[in-house]
């Protein structure tokens, strides 16, 4: 019998894929676990109306494996795991679902660990968390670190800083012109932070209350969506969608540098990665430079529970990570996306190797 799945699962070295039912509640989830070898696989739980199960899972297992990758390149004791459950977000979640999936976490005793996602919020996991302590992300008030876009920004405005060094052999930013792409939560603290460092900065957002808000409280200049791309600037700073580096936008670029917090930046990484390489385009790996946040929530997990000082240092390493990143790509030849997948294997190995002779 063909098995698609079992195929995936060990070709890419899955551990344990668990499928979740309870009929009484409506709860029909699945939770991938890629590895465990850094520490317990943590992930988000995604909430989503999939087509079919066999897209479920097969997100779940795509987003796993990416975990792995994103906490070792960050230098956390964690691997990579993900939950999807089926449904849509506005229509079928209900506090007996929620709570229901929290028992299913709480029976796999710790090896699976959880925060919010896509159609997922802080207040879901507080019901989660009634029933299992097996999670990373929580408010302030159960013990969490709320609020970590402020964090994810630092991370990206290092990596900037190290890509600028890269460029410029200095990683000042004063005076250099930035085209910020997207004025959420992540972009709204990244402004304030280049500017403060003295950027020039033309920001875009498709809601238009946020650019009122940017041009009334900085007086920056803004432009309109479209046009994000075509800008005289030094450094794209993508903090919105992902994708957006493509065969349309490479061309009009005029910046030397792309680093943002934006996740999965290329439409097709090993194409899009190749044409900005080849334009002398620097870019900062997307899940090196957004790890932030998740540096800050999940430092509850390490001795002693949270602390923000610890958290906010391993924060600004994303400057070094991103420099470490560099140089294995020109030791190796080979594109900054592929050094970052190294150095985080390089990591895997290297534990499974002290394991193995402990
Ligand atoms: P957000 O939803 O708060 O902000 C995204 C902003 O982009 C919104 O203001 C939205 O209006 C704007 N936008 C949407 N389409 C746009 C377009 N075509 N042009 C310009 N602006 C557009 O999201 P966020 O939490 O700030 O995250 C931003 C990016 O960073 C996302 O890609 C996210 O996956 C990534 N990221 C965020 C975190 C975090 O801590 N929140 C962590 C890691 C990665």
């Amino acid at each position: 019998m063909d098995a698609p799945v079992l195929d995936y699962m060990r070709r890419y070295k899955f551990k344990k894929l668990v499928l979740c039912n309870d009929s009484d509640v409506g709860l029909r989830a699945v939770i991938a676990i890629h590895s465990t070898a850094l520490g317990p696989a943590t992930g988000g739980t995604r909430m989503w109306t999939y087509a079919s199960e066999d897209e479920a899972i097969m997100d779940a297992l795509r987003l796993a494996r990416g975990m792995t990758y994103k906490y070792a390149a960050a230098g956390l004791n964690m691997g990579g795991g993900k939950a999807v459950i089926i449904g849509d977000p506005k229509r079928d979640k209900s506090e007996a679902l929620l709570r229901a999936f929290g028992r299913m976490i709480d029976q796999l005793g710790g090896e699976f660990q959880t925060g919010e996602d896509v159609g997922t919020t802080l207040d879901d996991m507080e019901v989660i968390y009634s029933e299992t302590d097996h999670l990373v992300t929580l408010p302030v008030h159960c013990g969490g670190a709320g609020d970590i876009s402020p964090a994810t920004a630092l991370g990206s405005v290092e990596a900037t800083r190290a890509c600028a060094e890269r460029v410029w052999q200095t990683s000042d930013l004063k005076g250099r012109r930035v085209a910020l792409q997207g004025l959420g939560a992540v972009g709204w603290s990244a402004l304030g932070m280049l500017l403060e460092q003295g950027a020039e900065v033309v920001v875009c957002d498709t809601d238009e209350e946020k650019v009122a808000r940017a041009v009334g409280s900085y007086g920056v200049r803004a432009v309109p969506p479209a046009e994000i791309y075509d800008q005289d600037v030094e450094i794209f700073a993508p903090y919105a969608l992902g994708g957006i580096i493509n065969p349309q936008t490479i061309p009009r670029l005029r910046a030397k540098i792309v680093a943002g917090s934006a996740n999965n930046i290329f439409a097709d990484e090993d194409r899009d990665a190749a044409a900005l390489d080849s334009r002398g385009i620097v870019y900062a790996v997307d899940y090196v430079a957004n790890s932030g946040g998740t540096i800050l929530d999940t430092d509850r997990l390490r001795k002693g529970g949270l602390q923000r000082d610890r958290a906010m240092a391993n924060v600004r390493r994303i400057f070094t990570r991103t420099q470490e990143v560099f140089q294995i790509a020109d030791r190796e030849g080979i594109s900054a996306y592929l050094a970052a997948n190294r150095m985080a294997e390089a990591r895997i190995d290297a534990l499974n190797h002290v394991r193995l002779l402990g």
